[in-house]
């Protein structure tokens, strides 16, 4: 049984704030899913201890893969390095590239630059569980670790709070005019009171 990838998220960020580990582990989360994201699949079983690079691209076909996200495409390569030691593993993430996502301003699609530094540890133990949100222990049977979700999830939670075209050199916004022109419209009407309310409310006081 898997957990889908988006609904794995929303559990995380809900024990993430009542400051609770949830109990799957990412590596398991979805067999198809694996087939998927194969790129993204690190075979650790037989690195020599000592220090490893990889590299990862992620881009429009792998945001697509995931629901209910902010990043709609990108052009962001993640370096990653490795670092084997007799007891388990350090993985240190860094990313950096753009990624396409949605003005909060004027709801169109724009480019934003991303940079990020991630560490991940990984330690040997009975069963696979993650023990903290940057510490993962897996069974000593674990031969490979899926790391879509993680990459996934280090590219969305390092995105800005608020995400909004940026100004031009002059400090103007380069929001799209029309956009935000409908954007009002559409608010005012909303606040414009309906007569039939009125109406109903009467009714109600009878
Ligand atoms: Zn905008």
């Amino acid at each position: 049984m898997g957990v889908e990838p988006a609904t794995h998220k929303k559990i995380k960020k809900i024990c993430k704030s009542n400051n609770i580990l949830p109990t799957f582990a990412a590596p398991i989360f979805r067999e198809k899913e694996m087939d998927k994201f194969k790129a993204y699949k690190l075979n650790f079983s037989g690195l020599k201890i000592g220090e490893h690079s990889f590299d990862f691209q992620l881009d429009e076909e792998f945001f697509s893969a995931f629901e209910g996200g902010s990043i709609l495409a990108a052009d962001l390569p993640v370096h990653m390095r490795l670092l084997k030691t007799e007891n388990g593993m350090q993985l240190h993430f860094s990313g950096k590239g753009t990624v396409q996502v949605l003005c909060d301003r004027c709801l169109e699609a724009f480019t934003l630059p991303l940079d990020f530094e991630e560490v991940l540890h990984i330690r040997f133990g009975q069963h696979t569980h993650e023990q903290a949100e940057d510490v993962l222990v897996l069974s000593h049977e674990a031969t490979h670790l899926a790391l879509a979700q993680y990459l996934y999830e280090y590219a969305e939670l390092n995105l800005p709070m608020r995400k909004v075209h940026p100004e031009d050199v002059d400090g103007n916004s380069v929001c799209n005019p029309g956009m935000l022109k409908h954007i009002e419209s559409s608010e005012t009407k909303e606040e414009e009171i309906d007569p039939r309310w009125d109406a109903l409310k009467q009714l109600i006081e009878k």
